[in-house]
């Protein structure tokens, strides 16, 4: 029934009827260029302004992609090549369109990846990858240091990567023991999350040999603009350290 529905109204008339709906100028999504009255709610318990109603984006790939215009070289046309881990559709799509990037998606699980890929040991030689998004994934992995050192291998000297994790305590708690799905929940929020990071989480990116800047949405756009582009959370861009000039702009 699904896919007759979805075959009788293709993407492409929901999100023109969805803008049509939501016609208005307070909320603007960067990523799909919309703008909408409101962004509609979203999660458990419902974030209000969170997901885009034309391009289903939420807080966090608004967030990176504002972030990937504003202070990074993703767009410049220059050969990169570029490692997506956990990619969303809609921002995925896009990405696979940027000139000069050649695009790699990669999940542990999910079938429609380009390559299927454990982030604790990532099939690809050291320096392979210029820019590498990994986004809302750490919290799910057990040894979380170990993707980063894999991630931090597999980055170029003069590459860039963005993380976004949910923080949601004062310091990162976590308990390898705990495998009961719903006692995962009660503790670090999701039945599939192993823990809940703190701010601390930045210092984990430096143990992995990362030069870290951490920008918030405020920071990144202004209080006025963080609203009316519906951002939440920070963005972390870790760099080598031996190499840190290559990049765009990068001071907060
Ligand atoms: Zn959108």
């Amino acid at each position: 029934m699904r896919d007759l529905i979805a075959k009788a109204f293709p993407r492409s008339w929901k999100q023109r009827a969805r803008k049509i709906l939501f016609r208005g100028r307070s909320r603007y999504c960067p990523v799909c260029k919309g703008s909408v009255r409101s962004f509609r709610p979203f999660g458990i318990p419902p974030r209000p302004d969170a997901r885009c109603p034309i391009c289903d984006s939420l807080e966090r790939h608004r967030l990176a992609w504002l972030f990937f215009e504003r202070k990074t070289n993703l767009f410049d046309g220059r050969p990169k090549r570029m490692l997506h881990f956990a990619a969303e559709l809609e921002v995925a799509s896009r990405l696979r369109r940027v000139a000069g990037l050649t695009y790699l998606t990669a999940d542990v699980t999910d079938a429609r990846a380009m390559v299927k890929m454990d982030i604790t040991r990532i099939p690809y030689c050291d320096r392979s990858f210029d820019v590498i998004y990994c986004s809302h994934v750490l919290e799910h992995v057990s040894d979380d240091r170990v993707a980063m050192s894999e991630l931090h291998r597999v980055l170029t000297p003069e590459g860039w990567a963005v993380f976004e994790v949910p923080i949601s305590a004062p310091a990162t708690i976590e308990d390898p023991s705990i495998t009961d799905p719903a006692e995962r929940e009660r503790l670090f929020g999701q039945r599939d999350h192993v823990r809940r990071y703190g701010p601390d989480f930045e210092h984990r990116l430096r143990g992995a040999g990362f030069v870290v800047q951490c920008f918030t949405a405020q920071q990144l756009v202004g209080n006025e603009e963080a609203t009316r582009f519906g951002l939440r959370e920070e963005i972390f861009l870790c760099r080598k350290g031996e190499h840190r000039s290559s990049m765009g702009a990068v001071a907060p």
